[in-house]
């Protein structure tokens, strides 16, 4: 049957946090004891006040179709944040609210990309970053980096991957996967480049904006001359723990943003009203008001980044945002480990869940085929006992 599908699905590839995640989910149901260390998913519950604000929401009868681009309310609140977050100032009719950042993501390469284009995805980039360019019959190139450079790309690296057919770039810090964070001066000489080619628009996904260990995360579009063409993404999913309510929204120059609603209009209409209600709490509540989970997953990178680091094998980055680890694990290559021959880190990965019930993902997904990708998003018994296993079966 699968011959009766689109070409557009068939060139597709599956998303490989969503499937590692599943695995791991089907293993469990098999009776199996998994530590599942694969997706990116706070392990905390959303905040009452949150909570409170959805249940309000449903008892006012909020049950009616939502504006496509986000209520009113909401999208005023937003623009508040972009201010207070991030000096960046947003007006209302450039604001989109989503179905979760992915789907903002892609609404923008939707409405931008035509087939043939090129998107330039610094690698390691998050694994959805490239099928989604793929949808749109647009072209990805990678321009790798490694744990050397602590999985940041340099400004010359950016001039040499730039043709005539560039037309995205995309950004993402704190990364998915590597947890690196561009500072302001980094950003500023990237945009340097960018600047000698107007044709080239910037996505910037925030989304870990709120889970840095120290070093605020800089935006990129607070550069004077990039605001014009720079598209920031942000969501509610992991500084709120709120994953599973699928809100995401973009602060985009006007004529973007109503591009972005007139493809949702057709495709989703707007997003959920509940989660918009409780979102409008969220994104109005300072970021002191979640800083016991981030002080929790600092802890948690900490004990992690200590037990790895005693493996031999293992090179590791030390993360400055995000909720994972992204080891560099070249060194197993070529190795035979219980029986099982060990030739990149996707046969990497599957030994540490067949032989330490571990889930982690390849790196290879995230276009940095030395690496697998852990989430420390699990509790620090979790954790331990996750890094136990692994040592056990390597040693
Ligand atoms: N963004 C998270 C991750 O990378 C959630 C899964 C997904 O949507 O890819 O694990």
């Amino acid at each position: 049957m699968s011959k009766a599908l689109s070409n557009r699905i068939n060139s597709l590839p599956v998303s490989q946090t969503l499937a590692m995640a599943a695995k791991a989910r089907e293993l469990k149901n098999q009776g199996k004891d998994i530590i599942s260390l694969s997706l990116g998913e706070p392990d905390f519950n959303t905040p009452d006040f949150i909570k409170n604000a959805a249940i309000e929401a449903i008892n006012q009868n909020y049950n009616s179709y939502t504006p496509v681009d986000g209520y009113a309310e909401l999208k005023d609140a937003i623009c508040e944040k972009f201010k207070r977050d991030n000096n960046l100032s947003y007006k209302p009719n450039q604001i989109v609210v989503s179905t979760g950042a992915k789907q903002s993501i892609a609404n923008i390469a939707q409405v931008l990309l035509n087939p043939g284009d090129e998107v330039l995805l610094p690698a390691p980039y998050w694994v959805s970053y490239s099928a989604i360019a793929t949808l749109c019959e647009a072209k990805f190139i990678e321009i790798p980096s490694s744990i050397d450079t602590d999985f940041k790309i340099t400004p010359e690296q950016l001039e040499a991957a730039i043709t005539p057919k560039t037309k995205m770039v995309f950004f993402n810090s704190p990364s998915n996967p590597s947890g690196s964070i561009y500072s302001e001066k980094e950003y500023r000489a990237l945009a340097k480049v960018l600047e000698k080619h107007p044709q080239i628009y910037i996505l910037s996904d925030e989304i870990y904006e709120h889970i840095n260990y120290g070093n605020k995360p800089f935006s990129f579009a607070a550069i004077e001359n990039m605001y014009d063409r720079t598209i920031t993404v942000n969501g509610l999913a992991k500084a709120f723990a709120m994953t599973g309510w699928r809100i995401g929204y973009i602060g985009a120059p006007d004529w973007i943003a109503k591009a972005c609603t007139k493809m949702q209009g057709q495709i989703t209409s707007g997003a959920n009203c509940i989660a918009q209600r409780a979102a409008i709490t969220a994104v109005s509540a300072t970021p002191d008001k979640v800083q016991y989970m981030v002080d929790e997953f600092k802890s948690r990178r900490d004990i992690v980044l200590d037990l790895l680091g005693k493996i031999d094998g293992f090179k590791i980055n030390i993360p400055e945002g995000a909720f994972y680890v992204f080891p560099d694990i070249s060194a197993f290559f070529g190795k035979t480990i219980r029986n099982k021959e060990i030739k990149n880190a996707s046969d990497f990965s599957m030994l540490l869940l067949e032989e330490a019930n571990v889930a982690t993902v390849t790196g290879e997904a995230f276009g940095s085929p030395k690496c697998i990708r852990m989430s420390y998003a699990a509790s620090e018994l979790q954790l331990r006992e996750a890094v136990k296993r692994i040592k056990e079966v390597l040693s």
